[in-house]
């Protein structure tokens, strides 16, 4: 493509876009990252995985700059990154995209992009005087390639998780990166948002380097051709997603991080989390509630709760489904609870004083309500009790 090869002339033709050599970080002592080593071609997407603490954030941090190594060197493009502050590293052509998605919500689609364009046109058509035809095509080809031409003029507010994602995706390759790097770009989307974000990851992937970090094993399986497996601020594995999975030392890896929650418990954590996410967002305050109520729910022992507290909210920001989920409940008692928790998240509001309930959390709720298949009037009792507490005792 003629994009990759006029974007990466500066380099050598055989030179790695990123090296990395025995490189270590030490928090107080404590080293995050021990003598990694990693190297990648320009070109490749690459996906890095690896248990909670394995070291990944701070694998991108030390790359964009924001940490500095205690030994060892970040090279990009053949260049040492040691000592270059971290808006020179995004200059040098390293982008990065945070978990949550930073776009103006007060501002439509393309507003957000035009900013983008317009801060690189204050730069460079003042050195080049780009015409402006040629940035509007721009927009409009980013557009396109995000997949909201669509809803171009809709305010960002309006846009569900997924779309935010690859319109903070979109505005990060409006600033042309040679190297892309992306930290957990699907947590919380719904299979289908997150195949539409791994398909616009595989378009990019022509004409950029990326690395993704990321858990959700089916979107590596989707995207990933080269996997890095990092454990204990190392590499512990590099291959396929096929070796990768079968490697017993990774196996061993992740079953060492395997959850204390059990299966069926993660069926009910799902439940829930599809009703909360019904509207495409999660408010922290709505996932601490479910996982309070759960934990306590789960596990009578109070240090048990609070381990297992923290673990379902990670769950919960991964998503969730109530259709494959509710056959799995058989008693009436667990299909009583589900039905009086999801009635409490529906009802439940952010903003103190407001009575709105969501719509889509009370479709997904409705839907819920006809799957339980629990006896009208017990159904109404329950959303009684939970609308009045009080009168319940
Ligand atoms: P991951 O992203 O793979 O979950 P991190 O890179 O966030 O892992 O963290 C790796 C380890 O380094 C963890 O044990 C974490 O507690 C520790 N760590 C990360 N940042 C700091 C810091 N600023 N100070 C002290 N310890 C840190
Ligand atoms: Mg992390």
């Amino acid at each position: 493509m003629d994009q990759s090869t006029s974007q990466n002339s500066s380099q050598k033709p055989d030179q790695k876009i990123l090296e990395i050599n025995d490189l270590t970080v030490s928090f107080d002592g404590f080293k995050a990252l021990n003598h990694l080593n990693f190297s990648m071609d320009a070109g490749e997407l690459r996906v890095i995985i690896g248990p909670n603490g394995a070291g990944k954030t701070t694998f991108l941090d030390v790359i964009t700059g924001k940490v500095q190594p205690t030994e060892g060197q970040v090279r990009f493009q053949g260049r040492n990154l040691r000592g270059i502050p971290e808006h020179r590293i995004v200059q040098l052509g390293i982008g990065r995209k945070f978990q949550t998605p930073r776009v103006y919500l007060n501002l439509s689609v393309r507003e957000n992009l035009d900013l983008v364009c317009n801060r690189h046109k204050g730069v460079f058509s003042t050195l080049f005087g780009h015409a402006s035809a040629g940035e509007k095509r721009n927009v409009a080809g980013l557009l396109e390639t995000i997949g909201l031409d669509a809803k171009a003029d809709l305010k960002a507010a309006l846009l569900s998780h997924g779309e935010k994602q690859r319109l903070e995706i979109g505005m990060l390759v409006a600033q042309s990166p040679d190297l892309l790097l992306v930290d957990e770009p699907v947590a919380g989307l719904t299979d289908e948002e997150t195949e539409n974000v791994g398909n616009l990851l595989l378009a990019l992937a022509k004409s950029h380097s990326i690395i993704v970090i990321e858990h959700d094993m089916e979107f590596v399986r989707q995207i990933a051709r080269k996997v890095t497996v990092l454990h204990q601020g190392s590499v512990l594995y590099e291959g396929t997603m096929d070796e990768v999975q079968s490697d017993p030392r990774v196996i061993e890896v992740y079953l060492g991080e395997a959850p204390s929650i059990t299966p069926h418990q993660m069926k009910l954590l799902r439940i829930m989390a599809a009703i909360a996410w019904a509207d495409d967002s999660l408010s922290e305050s709505e996932a601490q509630l479910i996982a309070t109520r759960l934990s306590t729910w789960f596990s009578k022992n109070p240090d048990q709760q609070q381990h297992l507290q923290q673990e379902l909210l990670n769950y919960i920001y991964q998503g969730g489904s109530i259709k494959s989920s509710i056959n799995q409940v058989e008693t009436v008692e667990e299909r009583e609870q589900i039905l009086k928790l999801a009635y409490t998240v529906v009802q439940f509001n952010t903003y103190p004083g407001e009575s709105l309930i969501n719509p889509e959390e009370k479709q997904a709720y409705d839907q819920l309500v006809g799957l339980l298949d629990l006896p009208v009037d017990r159904v109404e009792q329950i959303e009684a009790e939970v609308s009045n507490p009080l009168q319940s005792h």
